[in-house]
């Protein structure tokens, strides 16, 4: 019996080390990209030093019940003042590429005007301490922070906000053009726009179909514009955009939802790229659309195009609906990866490795993107530090079967040259808190310790050779 009962687990083991081992990635080749992402309001704190302005996060955060746990981020992982510690720990693990955002009320404390030079210099500092490290500094110029000020006056539901964030990305490209290549102009706007203006579940808490309509109209056109101030200006950058995109399934391979299925797709995954590519609005799949007719202006078919040099694509999960009676607008719902019994991460979204594939194979498929890069992947586990170590087994088992897959997609083709991973230290997870936690470095919150994860090393050992050449 007890032969039996060593016997299964050192196969288990075995399996489980041998399923680690058949991902290898040095065979992505020497010119794949590898990085890690992170964004200003969720790492910086410091909210109220170097001549911040408010932001909507600010505000949001601030708002009793907002918050899960009730907190803020106010410390946060105090990368504002950790900078330097938190880069020199991703050149450590062997990445190349450094992906953070600029905190727009950090530049202009409100929105427009003014020019805050303590904000210029911080991320003068940071970008300056990445090269220092060897690494290339991928900046997001908007991730969901945007300035109080600027909310007050409608936010992205008024239309000003295409000329307020076209000036905002002119005069970051004009001070970091010669020191920036690699530009990526949004993140996730289906998040911010439908969380924010249409689920109130993040800021600035709105529930409004007209706002989400609107926002939904001056965000693709400001994205767009974005992307022309950065070209005029630093004409060899390499400009982006990133999106969320998960693959979505019908609920039981039931025919009767395949309306279901469409919408979900086209809310979820083509609103805001088809614009950018010149194919316009789905009104056929979402007549509740053709509303958005009422906030356009003459000029705005070209306005929305863009030709962006990549598209990031970030990915986390897959999506599960069926058609329902009782959600009006949209008239279909997701069932959740409880309901389905599936395995979950710590936020209750599914773990579905094979989703990757699927969603970079649909974007390989539009023949106006370029190439992709995955700016964002990764897994929130229950960690533990235990006596100095952070054995994270369940997100390494995470990132190998994600990156199998991303690699079947290479290697049939879509154009994917890089994975960046979310996120380089644990941090604030906007509405949720900090019990998420995403990093590859687990984060003390009391102390501001930093340790680095299995997972961590695991990259660190991979990327050696990258780190070689
Ligand atoms: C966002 C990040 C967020 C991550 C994990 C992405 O949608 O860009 O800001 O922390 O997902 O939920």
């Amino acid at each position: 019996m007890k032969l039996t009962l060593s016997l299964i687990c050192s196969f288990l083991v075995c399996s489980l080390f041998s399923q680690r081992d058949t991902i290898v990635l040095s065979e992505f080749g020497d010119k794949f990209l590898w990085g890690t992402a992170c964004s200003a309001f969720q790492v910086e704190g410091s909210t109220k030093e170097g001549g911040r302005g408010p932001s909507v996060w600010d505000t949001f955060t601030a708002t009793k019940g907002r918050i899960k746990d009730g907190s803020n981020a106010d410390t946060s992982v105090d990368f504002y003042h950790r900078y330097a510690e938190d880069i020199a720990l991703c050149r450590q693990l062997n990445f190349k590429v450094f992906r953070f955002s600029i905190s727009w009320s950090r530049i202009f404390p409100k929105g427009i005007g003014a020019i805050n030079t303590e904000g210029m210099e911080f991320y003068h500092r940071v970008i300056d301490e990445c090269h220092k490290n060897g690494l290339e500094p991928w900046v997001t110029i908007y991730h969901w922070d945007l300035p109080q000020e600027l909310e007050d006056q409608g936010g992205w539901a008024n239309r000003q906000v295409i000329d307020w964030f076209g000036n905002y990305a002119e005069v970051l490209a004009r001070e970091y053009g010669s020191k920036v290549k690699n530009w990526i102009v949004m993140n996730e706007p289906v998040a911010f726009v439908s969380l924010g203006y249409m689920i109130g579940y993040h800021a600035p808490g709105k529930k409004s179909p007209k706002k989400y309509l609107c926002a939904i109209h001056h965000v693709n056109i400001a994205m767009a514009e974005g992307g022309r101030r950065l070209r005029k200006i630093i004409p060899d950058a390499e400009i982006g955009t990133s999106l969320s995109c998960s693959i979505i399934h019908p609920f039981k391979d039931n025919s009767k939802h395949t309306t279901a299925v469409k919408r979900a797709d086209l809310l979820l995954n083509r609103l805001f790229l088809e614009p950018n590519l010149g194919l316009g609005y789905d009104y056929q799949t979402f007549p509740f659309l053709t509303r958005i007719k009422k906030y356009m202006l003459p000029g705005d078919e070209a306005a929305i195009k863009f030709s962006f040099d990549f598209i990031g694509l970030q990915n986390y999960f897959r999506v599960v609906v069926k058609r329902t009676p009782f959600v009006p607008i949209v008239w279909f719902k997701q069932v959740s990866a409880k309901k389905r019994g599936v395995q979950m991460n710590e936020m209750g979204f599914e773990v579905y490795p094979k989703g990757i594939y699927e969603i970079l194979k649909q974007f390989g498929e539009y023949k106006q993107i370029k190439r992709i890069i995955v700016t964002e992947n990764g897994v929130c586990v229950k960690d533990r530090l235990i006596d100095g170590e952070v054995n994270d087994e369940e997100r390494l088992d995470f990132f190998v079967k994600y990156l199998g897959y991303l690699k079947k997609a290479k290697d049939e083709g879509v154009p994917v040259e890089g994975y960046f991973v979310w996120s380089l230290t644990d941090n604030f997870e906007w509405s949720e808190g900090y019990q998420p936690r995403f990093g590859l470095i687990f984060v003390d919150f009391s102390t501001q310790q930093r340790t680095i994860k299995e997972s961590g090393l695991w990259f660190q050992k991979q990327l050696s050779f990258y780190r070689k050449n």
